[in-house]
């Protein structure tokens, strides 16, 4: 899904782990097997400076176990940030499970893969990404404490894709103030891509505000039926990466912004929920730059859903989930200012405050010892 940094023989040419592009320092990667359930999974633990690590679980079909390891190695750097930038004390992790989570996700899986999360002692908690629901992370709970995102009838948080969408469209707002002069999304052109969990809910706020929204997905039911219930366009054109719209939500799988793309989007802003849009950050982070397209930084606006499963944790409500949500808005905004300032991609930006965070909390970390 977020593979396309490097692929199939490219990827085999190189050391297992530690050689991997991918590997950034990571603390721990565990590998995870079980021949009974059929249970292949990856557990990457990033960064744990900031506190145990967070970040959800990611069923998806890979062509190869390699790219099922290059995507748990940049999620999981992608959750260290996201939760630092946000001003959470957590670190970053996430897991991947190799599989077809329509086909291939029993109740016996899931409860396997809670063992291999709770072997871990609460230094990796997870929750739900792509592939997963609430139900899913509810049978985790049925074996381990180290799992948010569990339904609200078992005290938890519940979905987090609609505070997620929430985050991304205030993230939306700010970047066009920024880049248009006002954040009235009335009346721009929006093209979202993936209109599932998150997607859907960002086209309610977007069709609410009166955007003009045009949708693409490669389900084609869901197409039509969200089409209808929003009076939203289905993208009909031979590349939507053509399409002419004002801003791009990318809301369905990572590095959509490429070699092959990233010269022929025509939005003057992109801002959406899928991790990792860049497929490389420091090639195509300063290349929309060069074409004066603003770029949100993902894990900056796509943070309302680790706000949200944080809450457990934290035993926080609803009130104080909605206003570090609505952070979102300012914090996207201060990050556009200081690119501005120091001449640098807001995706770097946004990666140096955070960086900032980590290590000075390893200072204080060490004078505490
Ligand atoms: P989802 O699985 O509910 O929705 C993804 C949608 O994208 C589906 O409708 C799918 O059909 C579509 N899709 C897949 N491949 C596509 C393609 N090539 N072209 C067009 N559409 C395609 O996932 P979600 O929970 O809505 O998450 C969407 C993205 O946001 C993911 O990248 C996820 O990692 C990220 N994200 C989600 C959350 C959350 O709270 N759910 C939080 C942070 C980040």
């Amino acid at each position: 899904m977020d593979a396309t940094f490097a692929t199939g023989k490219e990827l085999q040419k190189m050391d297992p782990v530690f050689g991997q592009l991918s590997f950034d320092d990571h603390e721990q990667i565990v590998f995870c097997n079980d021949k009974d359930t059929g249970l292949k999974a990856i557990i990457g633990i990033h960064n744990s400076v900031m506190g145990p690590a967070l970040g959800g679980t990611r069923m998806w079909n890979y062509n190869t176990e390699w790219e099922a390891l290059n995507d748990v190695l940049r999620l999981s750097r992608g959750m260290t940030y996201k939760s630092a930038i946000t001003g959470l004390n957590i670190g970053g992790g996430k897991a991947v499970i190799i599989g077809d989570a329509k086909t291939q996700k029993t109740p016996e899986l899931m409860r396997k893969f809670g063992e291999f999360v709770h072997s871990l002692s609460g230094r990796y908690i997870t929750a739900e990404d792509v592939g997963m629901e609430t139900k899913d992370m509810d049978t985790v709970r049925d074996v381990t404490p180290y799992v948010t995102g569990i339904s609200e009838e078992r005290g938890g948080s519940g979905n987090p894709s609609p505070i997620t969408a929430y985050g991304v469209y205030l993230g939306m707002k700010a970047a066009a103030k920024s880049q248009f002069g006002s954040d009235v999304l009335d009346g721009k052109k929006v093209l979202v891509q993936g209109i599932g969990h998150v997607g859907e809910a960002l086209v309610e706020y977007l069709t609410k505000e009166g955007a003009i929204v045009t949708i693409a997905d490669i389900n084609e039911e869901k197409l039509y039926e969200v089409a209808q219930k929003y009076n939203a366009t289905i993208y009909s054109g031979e590349d939507l990466y053509t399409a002419d719209v004002d801003i791009y939500a990318p809301c369905a799988m990572g590095a959509t912004i490429n070699d092959n793309t990233v010269n022929k989007i025509k939005a003057k802003v992109i801002a959406g929920a899928a991790n990792n849009q860049l497929a490389d950050e420091n090639v195509h982070g300063p290349r929309l730059q060069e074409r004066g397209i603003l770029y949100a930084p993902d894990f900056l606006i796509n943070a309302g859903g680790i706000i949200n499963v944080y809450a457990e944790l934290e035993h926080y409500g609803k009130a104080e989930i909605m206003s570090k949500t609505e952070n979102i808005y300012n914090t996207t905004l201060e990050i556009i200012d200081y690119a501005m300032k120091n001449g640098m991609t807001t995706h770097k930006a946004a990666l140096t405050i955070a960086q900032n965070r980590i290590d000075l909390r390893k200072i204080e970390n060490a004078a505490k010892k």
